[in-house]
């Protein structure tokens, strides 16, 4: 099986920006607080919102897609934390109704109430929630619910262990993901993203997160971020405080394959070991433009892989085998869909 670990729902139907607009209008005049979450949206509209997907799905070859509410949605940096448990909530039920269609194409993965400097007990629960009751498989995991100005500690940090508790309960994983950036210095995609991977990998080289949480998985999206390319400065920096890489961080720690060319493609599968790549294209997402230097989607990242000189028992493990791993729960739903 082909398993897409990265996608997010960024064609809902326009109703949900309609709520979120009313919802953020309610911040400064609360007559504006939309009065209720059921935004009129049909199955039926909900089936046309996803034809892009489905119909890249069958064009690339892809099987299912672990699926999340749009990223740059998420945006935790606006409003109360109120605001960021009843979007969420709101999203993650959007996500589970699309699941519900589709439930041989698309597996969810929850949005968190995360809100700047707050505690995490709202997450704590909506991971509960999205798990239990929404059978979702993992969470994305903000480690800049500021929006570009990093005011919250390191992912190390025990502010964070509430999360990583719940996480290591329910045997799910985490991908690290920032949202939109409020930092106009941080383009949202181009930097502010690639920039909250890499953070990401090198507060995990600094800490000792995982000798407290020995079981505790994240998956660092966008190929990575800089740190394949950087690997040599990876592993020399965490020599120099004793560290080894392989040891310290690369059990707990996954990179997708969110990279939009083929040389970085080669370098990704030839740096990193190949039990750490679980196969992802962010589609319908980040890049959706053409390149014209070969004819094809940036974003049509299998197109890569299939070019990769790489035996089939590596091509298993990034297309399915690693994702069984990482994400244990759809173990029974992959082994449904190839019944
Ligand atoms: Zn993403």
């Amino acid at each position: 099986m082909i398993v897409d670990i990265h996608g997010h729902y960024t064609t809902a139907p326009k109703q949900l920006d309609l709520f979120r607009n009313a919802q953020l209008a309610g911040l400064a005049d609360p007559a504006r607080t939309p009065k209720s979450f059921d935004i009129g949206v049909s199955d039926d509209m909900i089936r046309e919102s996803v034809q892009p997907q489905l119909k890249l799905q069958r064009e690339r070859g892809t099987d299912v897609t672990i699926f999340s509410p749009k990223a740059a949605g998420m945006a935790h940096h606006v409003g109360t934390e109120a605001t960021s448990q009843g979007w969420a909530r709101l999203c993650n039920d959007m996500v589970h109704r699309v699941c519900t269609l589709f439930p041989d194409r698309f597996i969810g993965v929850a949005q968190l109430p995360q809100s700047p400097g707050a505690p995490l007990n709202n997450c704590v629960a909506e991971l509960e929630r999205a798990v239990g009751e929404l059978g979702f498989v993992g969470c994305n995991l903000n480690p800049d619910p500021s929006g570009g100005w990093w005011r919250d500690p390191p992912l190390t940090d025990r502010h964070w262990y509430p999360i990583y508790e719940k996480l290591v309960e329910l045997d799910v994983p985490a991908m690290i993901h920032v949202s939109s950036s409020c930092n106009p210095a941080f383009h949202h995609t181009g930097a502010h993203y690639i920039n909250g991977d890499t953070t990401a990998f090198m507060q995990f080289i600094q800490g000792d997160l995982f000798r407290d949480f020995p079981t505790l998985r994240f998956v660092i999206p966008h190929g990575g971020g800089a740190v394949p390319f950087h690997w040599g400065r990876y592993r020399g920096l965490a020599q120099d405080m004793d560290k080894l890489l392989a040891d310290h961080v690369m059990r707990n720690v996954w990179f997708d394959t969110c990279v939009y060319h083929l040389p970085g493609m080669e370098l990704l599968q030839k740096v990193i070991p190949v039990e750490n790549i679980l196969f992802a294209s962010e589609m319908v997402g980040a890049v959706q433009g053409r390149d014209p230097e070969t004819g094809h989607n940036y974003d049509d990242t299998k197109r890569y892989l299939d070019q990769l000189d790489i035996g089939d028992h590596d091509r298993h493990l990034i297309f399915e085998g690693n994702a069984r791993r990482v994400y244990p729960r759809i173990n029974p739903i992959l082994d449904r869909i190839s019944a």
